[in-house]
């Protein structure tokens, strides 16, 4: 029985007899999942006694050997041999000719008596050295220094690897907030146990400078502390001094420490845009002239490095010089992105540029700009990357683009015959939300969870082989505008990034969710034993109420994206628990109830209780009959969203809400039979940023016979000048008329109202419950 999927090649290798022989394979839990890999039964075990072998006398290999023999704990220091192996019990690296593998590649064969590592580099044999980790149990990452009675079998195996794509990135942003030097490298020395080979440094912005520039030293001494920080999502300032900063030494230390994981480290030096914390150092940098501050807001500043003044290049040189003097880098990133050209449309300095270079707008001055910057460090022997928007005004020569806003930009590059690195905000962007809004921290917009980073596929299918050549890969990004603390920092990047390291590595073929997540419940204990904050948000449950039309009933259904997962659960009503049981099918609910849910992997239950209430009212589950067309874009689940019991969180617009882009909206129920009607409680949502209203008016009218309607009392706007969102609910009490039929008229306002800044546009509606109750027995 083959677990996994071989390669052709392997296959052949693999389908000898005396292999097929046995019963029982092992199985694995490597992420990535490697090329090909043969499980067999049997194991191999370590013990302190086991001789960890190079097999020629090479540096680099003795360090590997190093690493190995220090993770193991052996007995005795690795050394080289030449002709004689042992017979048996030993750990061998191997170096093989350059011909015969990949670049980044390793072989392993784990037998009864040895384990031997092949590569042609010593970066082959390093990720040979990991994927022997991976296959150790969990208990191993646990195990503390000095104890050695530990379990250390490893299974029986053959396994060929390498990565499908050259550049595998993890980005940071250190500019919104400031990491230590410490977590910086827990940082990359994870990156590396997944098989990732770029950090990309996102070291300047307009809220911070972060890295020491000895000739300009006031970079760091103003432009790296910030007076205030917004709280949460307001423009609310916390008032308190924040900053801090890299010294060079620190960088050059972690450069080296990610050199030893084989870890190559891009800094990023934003411009012309994103740079207050550059001009509050030296304002005669921009176009104004100032003065400025280190940015207290998130965002996109209007005042960037002035491209008229020949003093910002030799700045930047400058600058850059010594950046190449800690990042021996073949990539400097540049930024590029987001540079509003409202500054250089109003500086003589900038304009006399254009003429004088025959520019015709903003974007192809800030080509001039960027393409000055790519020949400086060209003749420096370095490539510049840059933010997609160095596509506009035209590409610098060499450049190779970051697609970040969507694909679009990478497909132009690579057409052009750029490389590409691909990360589209989704689902490459680890600071959007990985779970259900109500229950994570506060994050940008955007529902990305794990499933959808997986299912990534960075060479769009339009691109031709030769075109596709170009995508050298995929970076998973985190803005750390919400994430001020390490701890959280975790909790966004883990396990998402694993989901892109298989992506990044695996071929498109061997990748497969349900065989990821189950590999994936084992990394839950590594990342634990690593003390890393992981997020348990992957292993939500997701609650829904499910029309059966066969009953014309309710009922509630509960899945998760785990296959072979069992899935408890618990009614708490009115503090009253019904207890745990496992799920099984979907089922009735009979009264307003909070649903409790966690699932069980392994035989082992996760810790994660998912809660959601759900309110039973005499509408819940009666069908409404809509006249008016809802949008496309927020159908959510149709009529049903208006009478599932489940209420909508004012932030995820896609799931609970029902949109109506200009238009009213007309819902007429059917409760059943007559009944005396106490009152009626609708849900709507209001966030004017996003063109969503409250409704102008509501109407309600109540009919016994579905022809005949008299008006219940109607209910006034309500005036709210937050600019915070907020779901809102128009109350209807002492209606008490009887009724078998009501329609719902929600007014909407029609357009975004004088004043607005999208006045004139469609408004939106959004429309959540309709409850409707009689009155209490
Ligand atoms: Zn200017």
């Amino acid at each position: 029985m083959k677990l996994h999927y071989l390669s052709i090649k392997l296959s052949l290798l693999i389908l000898l007899p005396t292999i097929l022989a046995v019963a029982q394979p092992n199985t694995h839990s490597i992420i990535p999942e490697p090329v090909s890999i043969e499980m067999e039964s049997g194991t191999f075990t370590i013990t302190p006694k086991t001789s960890i072998l190079f097999a020629s006398p090479s540096n680099e290999l003795s360090k590997l050997a190093d690493l190995l023999a220090e993770r193991l704990r052996s007995a005795t220091p690795p050394g080289s041999v030449n002709h004689h192996l042992p017979k048996r019990n030993y750990i061998l690296l191997k170096l093989t000719p350059e011909a015969h593998g990949h670049p980044e590649g390793y072989e392993m064969v784990v037998d009864k008596e040895s384990i031997t590592i092949s590569a042609v580099n010593g970066k082959g044999i390093f990720y040979g050295i990991q994927t022997l980790f991976q296959l150790l149990p969990a208990e191993f990452e646990k195990s503390e220094p000095g104890k050695t009675h530990i379990n250390r079998k490893v299974p029986i195996c053959s396994v060929k690897d390498y990565p499908r794509f050259p550049y595998r990135g993890m980005h940071l942003d250190v500019s919104r907030h400031f990491f230590p030097v410490e977590f910086i490298k827990k940082y990359i020395d994870l990156m590396s146990v997944y098989k990732y080979n770029n950090f990309h440094w996102h070291l300047t912005d307009d809220q911070g400078w972060r890295l020491e520039i000895k000739k300009y030293p006031l970079l760091t001494e103003i432009g790296s502390m910030r007076t205030s920080s917004p709280i949460g999502r307001s423009e609310t300032g916390d008032h308190i001094p924040y900053g801090g900063y890299y010294t060079q030494d620190e960088a050059r230390e972690i450069v080296e420490y990610a050199r030893q994981r084989y870890i190559n480290v891009i800094p990023e030096i934003e411009m012309p845009g994103h740079s207050l914390g550059a001009l509050a150092a030296y304002p005669e940098l921009s176009c104004t002239g100032g003065p400025f501050e280190v940015w207290t807001q998130w965002g996109v500043a209007d005042d960037i490095l002035c491209a008229g003044n020949d003093e910002v290049f030799h700045f930047l040189e400058e600058v850059l010089t010594e950046v190449m003097n800690i990042f021996p880098s073949k990539y400097i990133h540049i930024g590029g992105d987001e540079a509003p050209e409202t500054r250089w449309e109003k500086c003589t300095r900038c304009q006399k540029r254009m003429a004088g270079e025959g520019l015709k707008d903003a974007y192809e001055l800030q080509s001039y700009f960027i393409r000055r910057m790519e020949k400086f460090l060209n003749q420096n022997g370095r490539q510049i990357i840059g933010w997609d928007e160095i596509l506009e005004g035209g590409l610098a020569p060499g450049a190779t683009v970051m697609s970040w806003r969507g694909m679009e930009g990478g497909i132009e590059a690579a057409k052009l015959g750029h490389d590409v690195i691909m990360t589209p905000g989704a689902p490459c962007y680890l600071n959007h939300y990985q779970g259900s809004v109500a229950e994570e921290p506060l994050a940008i917009g955007g529902y990305n969870p794990i499933k959808s980073v997986y299912r990534f596929e960075p060479v769009p299918a339009i691109l031709s082989p030769q075109e596709s050549k170009h995508i050298l890969g995929a970076q998973a990004n985190l803005w750390t505008e919400y994430i001020a603390e390490p701890d959280l920092a975790e909790y966004m990047v883990y396990p998402r990034a694993l989901a892109l390291a298989e992506v990044n590595w695996t071929p498109k073929t061997n990748r497969n969710w349900d065989h990821f997540s189950i590999r994936l419940v084992k990394h839950f204990d590594l990342l634990e034993a690593r003390g890393i904050n992981f997020s348990k948000s992957a292993f939500k449950v997701s609650v829904q109420t499910i029309y059966d039309t066969l009953s014309s009933q309710m009922k509630i259904s509960l899945s998760a994206d785990f296959p072979g997962s069992i899935i408890w659960f618990n009614e708490l009503t009115n503090g009253q628990s019904k207890g745990w049981r496992k799920y099984t099918e979907p089922f009735i609910l009979e009264e307003t109830a909070e649903i409790q849910t966690e699932l069980e992997l392994a035989g082992k239950r996760t810790g994660r209780i998912s809660k959601k209430s759900i309110t039973i009212h005499d509408a819940y589950g009666r069908l409404p009959l809509l006249s008016t067309p809802y949008s496309a874009r927020y159908a959510a689940s149709g009529a049903l969203t208006l009478i599932d019991g489940l209420r909508a969180h004012p932030l995820s617009y896609h799931s609970g809400w029902l949109g109506y882009s200009g238009e009213d909206a007309h819902v007429m129920i059917d409760l059943g039979k007559i009944m005396m009607i106490k009152n009626v409680n609708i849900g709507f949502l209001y966030n004017p940023v996003d063109w969503i209203f409250l409704p102008e008016e509501v109407k309600i009218e109540l009919s016994q016979d579905g022809i005949h309607f008299i008006p219940a009392p109607g209910m006034h706007p309500v005036l709210l000048t937050t600019r915070q969102p907020a779901a809102l609910d128009y109350n209807v009490v002492q209606i008490n008329s009887m009724a078998k039929y009501i329609k719902v008229i929600a007014k909407n306002i029609g357009v975004c109202p004088e004043g607005h800044w999208a006045a004139g546009e469609k408004a939106w509606l959004f429309l959540d419950e309709i409850m409707v109750n009689k009155p209490e027995e």
